[in-house]
């Protein structure tokens, strides 16, 4: 291999770019230019006698361009060479999904920013299609296929590669690809669009695989996904993922949890069947991968950076590396969980690319702060939106830190405007401090302000008691005059004042299974013709107009379960019965609507006898 430690060397004229510098550089810079290992330290021919440092970016997609870019705004005197083992730099690859279905009309729409341009505005040295393939970390070199370049600061932006499982027969077949690459767009635009493959597996229901699964049936296609875990999309609480998982059935994908496929059916090198268990499959024409992702880190793993269980590199909230003069950004760290105070995995482009800017303007000598986050997210599925921000119970558990929640369902517009959609918010706070420590939101409309609102909340440490105080903006094409933020503001501050006490789904399924049905009076606050229209096996109809007068029936000495069709009519209800000395009452949140959403079991009565007058 050659080795150069100058600026230019480029594919076509490499030599003659080479000397040409160094006798440039012997012209007009001064004794501290070293020509061979060390970094290339210039000065300028201007009084100001600025130093010249180089700056290497590895990966050219998110994190790598934004902090070239960065870089190049903090310090126009820097040279900055930004390698890429790929032809293109920049595209959006959280665009790919929407593009295989035709909303992102073409391929050239997913080319963000051009190689071009990064030359020409940020004078940026693009050196496209040459791989960086190790580190000297001690003499700041960048060993890649075409070369050996010094390095005063270097940013890892590596990103990240997909997870291949050893699935038997995988090996053997082509009619399969990640989704991660333009290179995957174009195979499957191929040979899923173009030759018209008939049905498509998708494998791994996180966030990609559900909106591959999704666009692909826009595309026409059939598409069957599938889990591994019991549920799909794992970051979310169990039911969010169930009114997702609804969603996506409705519109005819085929969703298999619970299932990790081992093997496939091969024929002619190519796959025509997903085994789902050992003499059960699916018969398919195409599979597209989406198991998870793996940093791409193995070069700086060997130098002994520091990093978490997957390999991705601890980086501090300057995206410094343990290496010394290394920075590091995007799919390739472990930022701070700025909820756990532990360093955390969070592969999504808003991390990429705040922290490929902080990591560039660091390496050009300013210092900017990227301090971490607590798992925002936030996907489409089909006419409804999912998102989550902070912890939820899996992670407060995990985290070992005490939590309540508080469950509410709320217009996202007023009732009178017309196409009202409602939102379903769950929020978990802290018993004491009443700190907000994280929320889910599932609905038609509305979910993207509403989550960011919440995740806002959380960076600031709000309390649930503050959101009932936010000014927040109204009029009735976009929110309530109580927006669903505020109503569930209303509801936790309730629980907290002991108003109202809630007990999910889960835990009246448990309380109904260890009781006996004696035990405690369980009643239905909705009309009677909602009632005979279907209830929860076990309930009785006490319509709420008619509980003051039948509260001498309701035994006082046995716990009171109550439920309406969403919440407010079974906490109107708690507060009658307390004041009629009744205390031991708990409220199902979301009431018959969420029992429903969940596909319990109700029973609706037989139809009452219709009196014919003769
Ligand atoms: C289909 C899809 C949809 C997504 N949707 C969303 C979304 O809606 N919202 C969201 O927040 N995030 C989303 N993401 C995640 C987001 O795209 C990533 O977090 C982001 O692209 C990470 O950027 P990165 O630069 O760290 O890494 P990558 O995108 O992995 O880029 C790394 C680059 O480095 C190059 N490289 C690697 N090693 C070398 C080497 N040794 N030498 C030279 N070059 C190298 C690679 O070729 C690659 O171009 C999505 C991702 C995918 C795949």
């Amino acid at each position: 291999m050659r080795k150069y430690h100058l600026t230019s060397f480029d594919k076509n004229n490499g030599f003659f770019e080479m000397w040409k510098k160094t006798f440039q550089r012997r012209l007009f810079c001064d004794n501290s230019y070293r020509p061979f290992t060390k970094p290339v330290r210039c000065l300028q021919s201007n009084k100001n006698l600025k130093k010249m440092s180089r700056i290497i970016v590895v990966g050219g997609l998110s994190a790598g361009p934004s902090a070239a870019a960065k870089a190049r705004r903090e310090n126009e005197d820097a040279e900055i060479i930004l390698f890429e083992k790929g032809a293109n730099i920049s595209y959006a690859t959280c665009g790919i999904p929407y593009a295989l279905s035709g909303v992102i009309e073409n391929r050239k729409k997913l080319l963000v920013v051009k190689p071009n341009l990064m030359r020409e505005r940020f004078n940026i040295d693009v050196r496209l299609e040459e791989e960086v393939l190790d580190v000297d970390v001690h003499s700041q070199l960048v060993i890649t296929s075409k070369g050996e370049y010094s390095y005063d600061k270097l940013v890892f932006a590596t990103g990240a590669r997909s997870v291949v499982p050893p699935i038997k027969n995988l090996d053997k077949t082509t009619n399969w690809s990640s989704c991660r690459s333009l290179q995957d767009y174009d195979k499957i635009i191929k040979e899923v669009i173009d030759e018209n493959a008939e049905h498509v597996t998708v494998l791994g229901a996180g966030l990609i695989g559900v909106e591959v699964a999704e666009n692909l049936i826009e595309a026409g296609k059939k598409v069957t996904l599938i889990e591994g875990d019991g549920q799909i999309l794992p970051m979310w609480d169990s039911k969010f993922s169930y009114f997702a998982k609804t969603a996506l059935e409705e519109k005819g994908i085929e969703v298999i949890t619970s299932t990790f496929v081992k093997a496939f059916g091969a024929h002619n090198n190519q796959i025509d069947k997903v085994y789902i268990d050992d003499d059960k499959f699916i018969s398919t024409d195409f599979v597209i991968m989406s198991v998870g992702i793996t940093p791409n880190t193995d070069i700086l793993l060997k130098k002994g950076a520091e990093h978490i269980d997957n390999g991705a590199l601890i980086v501090n909230e300057k995206m410094e590396t343990s290496l010394p003069g290394i920075y590091a950004a995007g799919d390739n760290v472990a930022i701070r969980n700025l909820q756990t105070g532990t360093h955390d995995y969070f592969p999504l482009g808003t991390h990429s690319n705040k922290g490929g800017r902080a990591a560039g303007a660091n390496a050009a000598g300013a210092d900017i702060t990227f301090k971490g986050a607590y798992k925002t997210a936030i996907i489409k599925v089909f006419d409804y939106t999912l998102a989550r921000t902070g912890l939820n119970a899996k992670g407060l558990e995990e985290a070992g830190i005490p939590f309540k929640k508080s469950l509410s369902i709320a217009g996202a517009t007023p009732g009178y405007y017309p196409g009202q959609k409602e939102l379903i918010t769950e929020i978990y706070f802290h018993p004491e401090t009443h700190e907000i420590l994280g929320a889910e939101i599932f609905g038609e409309a509305g979910v993207d302000k509403r989550i960011d609102v919440l995740s806002t909340a959380i960076y600031a440490k709000l309390k649930v008691t503050d959101l009932s105080q936010l000014d927040l903006a109204y009029a009735p094409p976009f929110s309530p005059a109580k927006d669903p933020v505020v109503v569930a503001g209303f509801v936790t501050e309730n629980i907290l004042e002991d108003k109202c006490a809630q007990m999910d789904i889960n835990e009246l399924e448990a309380y109904m299974v260890q009781r006996d049905r004696g035990e405690y009076s369980f009643i239905d606050v909705r009309t009677a013709r909602e009632y005979n229209r279907g209830y929860i096996p076990g309930a009785v109809n006490i319509p709420l107009h008619d509980l003051r007068d039948k509260v001498a029936e309701i035994d006082p000495d046995k716990p009171v379960i109550l439920y309406c069709l969403k919440g407010l009519r079974g906490y109107l209800a708690r507060l009658i019965l307390k004041q009629n000395g009744i205390n031991k009452i708990v409220s199902l949140p979301g009431g018959f609507k969420l029992w429903q959403m969940m596909d319990k079991k109700i029973i609706i009565p037989e139809p009452e006898m219709v009196k014919v007058r003769v």
